[in-house]
């Protein structure tokens, strides 16, 4: 359906899967390396290529380099909070209502920050966007795949440790193909045990299997889950179980998750009524935000329309990591503006 760009991009929305080090903008990465006087390696524009994904990236392990060039930049307090503040600045330009920002505090710590204070600095960030721009969210914490049991132990207990002060879970990143998720057992379970929530990584580029595994492992969301397209069986069970993917179509066809329109499974998912949200990944790798992934939905599929977009955002609050009550007012805010505001 042909879908108008104001009314998507003002409409509410809710935000499950978004990386900050991936969807800090270029302007506040300029304004970070003028403060710390620490220039860029080479021009903006050059820059920008470094950051952004080129268009023949084809795999995750490619996707996942342009990190490199980004995370030099937040290895301060003021560079965290003026990143988390950036991206609520993002989301609320598009009228994202609630969002979940997820980082691996362990990759902001190589300049001497401890994991504590990289986390604060973010809820820093993100308190003080919400003050200014009224959008909500939560911080989720990455275990890296690959990183040491030491580091993601320490991860887990900064989540338990920071619960109140708006960590709402934690996530577990990196690359799939080389790490895979039954290796993180043990520290799921500890973080399910404090009482957090867990998201995984899984299917992205890996297989059902991985999907199944990270669910009987706790994960009560799986970020892409794209390979549930090849297991029927497993797809219905996770499906009954009500485990939400959090699907991020423009990063899934860099990625490689996804290599074609015709294949891509949105559609397979939405008619099935397996749960699924839309969410960016990375806004500044990606180059992509909420309303261009809503759009391009609205391209490729005629049946897609204002009220699948609503769905979808009521679906992903539904899972949204935090109580009831905040659910409930959230979603009377999201369901009377689509009743005024699409024309
Ligand atoms: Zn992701």
């Amino acid at each position: 359906m042909q879908m108008d760009y104001h009314t998507v991009k003002n409409l509410p929305k809710v935000e499950l899967h978004c990386h900050l080090d991936g969807s800090v903008s270029l302007a506040a990465l300029e304004s970070i390396a003028a403060e710390e006087g620490n220039p860029f390696p080479t021009d903006i524009r050059k820059f920008a290529g470094m950051v952004r994904v080129q268009p023949d990236c084809g795999s995750l392990d490619d996707y996942l380099k342009c990190f490199q060039s980004i995370l030099p930049y937040l290895q301060s307090k003021y560079a965290l909070s003026l990143a988390s503040f950036d991206l609520i600045r993002q989301a609320a330009e598009e009228n994202v209502v609630y969002m979940e920002v997820r980082f691996s505090p362990i990759s902001c710590c190589r300049r001497g920050l401890s994991c504590e204070e990289a986390v604060g600095s973010v809820l820093e960030g993100l308190k003080k966007g919400e003050k200014i721009y009224g959008v909500k969210s939560r911080a989720l914490l990455c275990l890296m795949r690959g990183d040491t049991e030491e580091n993601n132990r320490l991860v887990v207990e900064t989540a338990h440790d920071m619960k109140s002060e708006g960590v709402a879970g934690i996530d577990l990143a990196g690359s799939e193909s080389s790490f895979p998720p039954e290796n993180y057992r043990s520290l799921v379970r500890l973080a399910l045990d404090y009482g957090l929530k867990a998201t995984i990584h899984a299917g992205e580029c890996g297989s059902a299997e991985n999907v199944e595994t990270s669910v009987q492992m706790g994960a009560s969301r799986i970020g892409h889950g794209i390979a549930l397209q090849k297991d029927t069986a497993i797809r219905r069970r996770c499906a009954k179980a009500n485990i939400i993917l959090e699907m991020c179509p423009v990063s899934n066809f860099q990625t490689g998750a996804s290599t074609d329109w015709g294949a891509y499974p949105f559609e397979l998912f939405w008619k099935e009524h397996v749960p699924i949200s839309i969410s960016t990944d990375n806004r500044t790798v990606s180059n992509t935000n909420l309303t261009e992934e809503y759009m391009l939905l609205g391209q490729k599929y005629r049946f897609f329309d204002y009220n699948t977009m609503l769905q979808l955002n009521l679906t992903a609050l539904e899972h949204a990591f935090i109580p009831e009550r905040e659910k409930e007012e959230l979603s009377a805010k999201i369901k009377g503006a689509y009743q005024t505001d699409i024309k």
